[in-house]
Order: C-alpha cells, then structure tokens, then sequence
C-alpha cells in the first residue's frame, strides 16, 4: 500500500469513527447520575446510548459534541441504574398466561428493570416474553428465569421437575440447560436431603448457580460448602441459629418447629453462622414485605387496594388458597408467621453487616395474595430500611446484588460506558428517602425510554 492510500484508508476510517462516536441513539441529558455503590451524585451529565448500552457518560459542557436520534431532558431530575425484583413468580396454568403477561407493565411502571423469575409452571411463555422484551417487541423488565422448579416426588407446585434419584438429578440439570435457563431453583414439597445435597454438587460442577428453598432436615452451612448460591426467605438462616436445631429436625423436620427454633435463638450462633454463610459468598431474599402481609391476612382487608384494578379474576382467584390457609391458622391460635417475621426482621442489619449478600425480592406472583408486580419491590426496600438498613445498602441489596448474583456486575448496577442501558429516572433522590422511589418519570429498557405517559399508557390498557 502506497503513502497516499494509506492517508485515504486513515482518513476514511477518522470520518467513520467521528460518525459512529457522535452519534447515538438516545442521549439523557441534565442528568443527575446517583451512583448507588459510592452513595454520591453528580450533576450536569450527560449520557449517550446506542442499541441496548451506555455509549458514553460526559459533563453537559460536552454536549455540542453529541447528537441522538432521541433526547430525553433529566433536568432536575435523577438517573439511576434500574430496580432489581430478586424473587418474582409467573404461575397458574395455561389458563393464566395473558393474565401473567399483562404484570410486565406494572414492573416498568415502579422503575423495575430486572426481575429474577423463581420458577413456576409456564415457562415457555415465560422464555418468549424474555426473548420479545429483549428484542424491544413487548413492553417488560429483563427476565432471568430458573424456569421449572426441582421438587421431590410429591412437588408442591405444579410443573415442577421431579427430581428422587441421583439419575434424574442429570437428567434434571440436562433438560433446565437444554431450556437455557438462568439457575436452578430448588423447592422443599418432598425434595429429600440427599438429593438437595446432590443437585447442588452436579449443578456447581457444570457451572450453575443454585438456589432455594431447603429440605428443613438439610443444613445451610453444609449446602453452602458444597457450592449452594443463595436460599430463599429466611427460615434456614434461622434455624441453624438455634442450639436446638440439630435434635429438631431429628424428630420432627417440618414447618411446625418454628416457634421452637425461634423461642432459642442464640445471637453468638447466628454470629457465627452468619459469618460462615458470608465467607461462603452466600446470597439471601429475606421476602419480607410478603411475611408481613401473609401474617395479617385476617385482619386486612384488601378490597380496596388500588393495584387490584390491574390484576386479573384468574389471579386474584389464586389469592384465596392463602387466605383460607391464614383462617386455619387463625382459628387454631396459630402465630408463629408473626414471630418468625419479627425474627427475620431483626436479623436484616446482622446479615448485611456480617457480609451476607441480601437480595431484595418481593415473591410477588399469583397464589401471593394481595403481593402486586412492582409496588411490592419499593415495600419489601422500605421493609429493609425499617428493620434497620440506610437508603443505600436497600438500594444495594436490589440493583448490585441482582446482577452480583447471576456474575454480572460488569454489565449492571451504576452508570458508566459499556452496561446496559437499563434505568429510571426519579423525581426525588432515593438516598435520602427510600420513598423518593414513588416518583417515577421513566424506566429505561435497553435503550428503550418509557416515559410517564407511556408507563400511564400502559397501565390504562391494563385496566382494560
Ligand atoms: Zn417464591
């Protein structure tokens, strides 16, 4: 190649780059950028986005440099990486597959933009959707799903995967790659403790992460060693918080020795158990914004709640199972929901400092009454300030312990070049009021704004 070929290559290839680095999608512009991890903001930014990433974060003085096919003005207002809804459900049958579509919506209008499926009985309806919301097709969070759950060979939920030998472990694991599943969710209707122990051993030598609920005869620390990612609500925390734990579950491993395990509670043991749960690396939704409404089912009355205006007959119908079960409980002088949840409640600051992961998750889904898509994430946040965290760390355990646990922190979870370009923008700072998250002016999916009124657009369709 001569001199002069060369000059045109390289001035050909300038013009290109200038193009391509000037020009984008969408640029947000007087924004006030909250980076969650440092707790700080910083005003006047500017951010420049193409497809479905952060191109560039620049100060507003740079702004001449930028042109977009779309602006958005953040003026006075705060930009935020998206919510993470760490335990969501989509359940209940072929019959309800539209009426669990029709809950996307409602995760975008709380500023949600992630959730983490823990597994129900429509999968493939649930895979396509995540398919449609990434190819921008449907209006929806990004989806992370376990698909079916893993259940002994009297599952409590239908569609799970039945898994009672140390052959259908394999075989289990093989069918949950073949679906392209995220991570395998294991639950406790009949799942035996070899089994439990087993999948966790298969799954973590092919590279998956597992989590759960636990066979009650099963021990944390010792599913942690063998590689277990994360646990659902509390009660296996608790439990090996009790001296008695051992000789429990000896004679009795169900539900029913809950009061017992929390009336010996021993807080040096749960330092202890904490401490080893968190050099493991460990992750836990405590769910306890759904303690709480479970706990007084009886005494609330939901008629009136708003949000079931965008919730369907078909799944408000599935709300009833849970409210005959709190009656049962009521009318047997039963209260060991309500202790349990003042238990985990004032285990959240223990947990967090000890270095625990948490993950805010709402376990919002039908057959959780009165539990609706999205609000219950700002309740289950507002739930772990009051038993004791900051704005921040309840900010943490939503939007960078979600990507943490699926190892993708270098995709998400602040606002810088290269993440994905999943964000809302806020009336009000988080920071200084967890409530500030009310306000929501837009909720950014890959790239894709949905202002107020679309959010508003789409919930009057939901009404429908
Ligand atoms: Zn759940």
């Amino acid at each position: 190649m001569n001199i002069l070929r060369a000059l045109v290559v390289l001035l050909f290839l300038g013009s290109c780059n200038t193009k391509t680095t000037n020009h984008f999608d969408l640029i947000i512009t007087n924004a006030t950028i909250i980076d969650v991890l440092g707790n700080t903001l910083t005003k006047s930014q500017l951010i420049a986005i193409s497809q479905d990433t952060i191109r560039m974060v620049d100060d507003m003085t740079n702004l001449n440099k930028y042109k977009a096919s779309q602006t958005y003005d953040a003026a006075n207002k705060f930009v935020m990486p998206g919510l993470w809804d760490n335990h969501v459900h989509f359940r209940g049958g072929d019959t309800l597959i539209e009426e669990n579509k029709k809950l996307l919506p409602l995760f975008l209008a709380y500023g949600i933009t992630n959730i983490r499926d823990a597994g129900g009985d429509i999968t493939p309806s649930v895979l396509k959707w995540k398919n449609q919301i990434n190819n921008k097709k449907l209006a929806g969070p990004t989806i992370f799903t376990s698909g079916p759950k893993l259940d002994g060979n009297k599952p409590a939920w239908p569609g799970s995967i039945i898994v009672d030998s140390n052959d259908d472990v394999k075989i289990a694991l093989d069918s949950l790659e073949l679906l392209n599943v995220d991570y395998v969710k294991m639950y406790d209707g009949s799942l035996k403790k070899e089994i439990f122990y087993e999948i966790i051993k298969q799954a973590e030598a092919r590279g998956l992460k597992t989590t759960g609920h636990m066979p009650l005869s099963a021990d944390i620390l010792t599913a942690t060693t063998l590689g277990l990612d994360g646990t659902e609500h509390m009660y296996y925390v608790i439990k090996s918080c009790s001296p008695l734990v051992d000789s429990l579950t000896q004679t009795n491993p169900s539900y029913s020795m809950f009061p017992q395990i929390v009336e010996s509670y021993d807080p040096k043991l749960a330092d202890s158990v904490l401490k080893k749960l968190a050099s493991q690396n460990a992750f836990i939704t405590p769910t306890l914004y759904i303690g709480k409404v479970l706990s007084e089912l009886t005494e609330v009355d939901h008629k009136e709640d708003s949000l079931l205006n965008y919730i369907d007959k078909g799944i408000q119908k599935t709300y009833q199972g849970r409210i005959e079960t709190a009656k049962k409980a009521k009318s047997q002088g039963n209260s060991s929901r309500s202790q349990l949840g003042q238990l985990a409640t004032d285990m959240i600051v223990p947990l967090y400092k000890s270095g625990v992961k948490v993950l805010a998750g709402s376990d919002s889904g039908a057959f959780n009454s009165f539990v609706y898509p999205g609000e219950s994430l700002h309740l289950e946040l507002q739930s772990l300030v009051a038993a004791g965290l900051t704005p921040q760390q309840a900010l943490i355990t939503s939007m960078i312990n979600g990507p943490e646990f699926f190892g993708l922190r270098e995709f998400y979870g602040s606002i810088a070049e290269h993440k994905v370009a999943n964000l809302v923008i806020l009336e009000r700072n988080p920071l200084e009021n967890i409530k500030n998250l009310d306000n929501i002016k837009a909720t950014i999916i890959k790239g894709k704004v949905y202002d107020k009124k679309m959010l508003d657009n789409l919930l009057q369709e939901l009404k429908k």
